[in-house]
């Protein structure tokens, strides 16, 4: 097949369809890293624009992960999150700690212990790891950042859905 076919048509035309018939939820075009694709981005073409058009890193391996309707995306980001921690080997302080921070704050919101500030805090970490130059050697910290934040940016409802309302009073500490 070409480059450059759309989503829709690899699974539908070539891979037998969405299992079960079931409704399209996302779907990562390439290796995690690349972060995820929502539900509205099905028709994406798979090339090396993906990109660019569809807020995802590239097109990676182009061997696609598809989700269907019933897939938990907080598990699907916990679970990626988990990976990450694993393999990063310590030596940058950002992805050592942050790595392990969002992996700790996914599991809490999985886990329906996590309040939205707990949401707050695990976007600012995947927004900011890796992204300074210099301050990592390798592009792990990137490939985690750009996982999680797609992840929830585009399944955020689901994000909401497992926290509470943070009960820290607006202006704590002031004095
Ligand atoms: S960014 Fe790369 S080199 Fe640095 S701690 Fe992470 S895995 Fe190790």
């Amino acid at each position: 097949m070409d480059l450059g076919i759309g989503l829709r048509k690899l699974v539908e035309d070539y891979c037998g369809g969405m299992r079960g018939g079931k409704k399209f939820k996302g779907a990562i075009a390439g290796g995690v890293s690349m972060g995820a694709l929502g539900p509205d981005q099905f028709d994406a073409e798979m090339d090396f624009d993906i990109g660019r058009k569809y807020q995802v890193m590239g097109l990676g391996t182009a061997c696609p992960t598809i989700f269907d309707e019933d897939t938990d995306m907080v598990a699907v980001a916990r679970n990626i999150a988990r990976f990450f921690a694993n393999e990063s080997c310590g030596q940058c302080t950002p992805c050592r700690e942050g790595t392990s921070w969002v992996y700790k704050l996914l599991v809490r919101i999985e886990q329906g212990n996590a309040t939205s500030k707990d949401l707050d805090l695990l976007l600012e970490l995947a927004g900011s790891m890796g992204i300074m130059s210099g301050t990592t050697i390798c592009g792990l910290a990137d490939g985690n950042n750009w996982a999680i934040r797609t992840i929830v940016n585009k399944f955020r409802d689901e994000f909401e859905a497992r926290v509470r309302p943070s009960l820290v009073p607006l202006g704590i500490g002031a004095t």
